[in-house]
């Protein structure tokens, strides 16, 4: 059988454990055979201000990897020239992996815009497009966007869960402040790290 790789990318800055449940939730749902961690270089869908630079951003991804047997981190993107497109980085892992049946893990929130996604219909054509629904009660509102897609839709699959309601801007801020509740947000050792290295201005902001 081929092998099954799932890549997560996200700017993860820092990855947290929302973003750790949905892996969890995907891989319990869909039993891959490895899932990567991929940070993103220069993210395509957003404006980032980096509080964090890449090398810490992947060190917390790998961090929190080494918890799960079957999740890894790549620093791929990161040594990839220019803009982090998914395209490209799926033909780099399809030429590294040409056996391999591949997998783009994103939150809902992502799915509402991937027909804006640089060359999505080729996208889809390298990789099934695994979707969490970030939000409860949304499967309805992503399976109406799905079929927009026509025949690609078939190229998706929806993963129904109970999202953890957090962000890595709420964690940002938490961190900022020095908030002890924030132990609760992300793996420990990834918190470590940050008051190691003092990311996030941590404790900075306290009153
Ligand atoms: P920020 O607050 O900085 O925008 P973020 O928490 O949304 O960050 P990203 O690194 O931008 O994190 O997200 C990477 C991926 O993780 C995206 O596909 C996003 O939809 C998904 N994601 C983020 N937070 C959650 C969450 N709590 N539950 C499920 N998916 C999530």
């Amino acid at each position: 059988m081929k092998e099954r790789i799932a890549i997560f990318g996200g700017t993860f800055n820092p990855i947290h454990n929302g973003h750790l449940h949905l892996c969890v939730e995907c891989q319990k749902e869909l039993q891959f055979d490895r899932m990567i961690l991929m940070p993103d270089h220069i993210p395509p869908h957003k404006e980032v201000g980096y509080l964090a630079g890449e090398t810490d951003r992947y060190e917390m991804c790998r961090i929190a990897a080494g918890e799960y047997p079957f999740l890894e981190a790549s620093d791929l993107e990161l040594r990839m020239d220019g803009i982090s497109y998914t395209v490209y980085t799926l033909q780099e892992i399809k030429r590294l992996y040409p056996q391999a049946e591949l997998y783009f893990i994103i939150g809902s929130d992502m799915l509402y815009s991937f027909h804006k996604w640089y060359r999505y219909q080729e996208i889809l054509s390298l990789a099934f497009l695994v979707a969490g629904a970030r939000e409860r009660e949304e499967y309805d509102r992503m399976v109406q966007y799905t079929e927009k897609l026509g025949s690609l839709s078939s190229r998706v699959r929806i993963v129904r869960f109970h999202a953890l309601p957090l962000s890595s801007t709420q964690v940002r801020k938490a961190l900022h402040l020095g908030d002890e509740t924030v132990s609760g947000l992300l793996p420990a050792g990834v918190l470590e790290y940050i008051k190691k290295h003092g990311l996030y201005q941590f404790g900075k902001g306290k009153a």
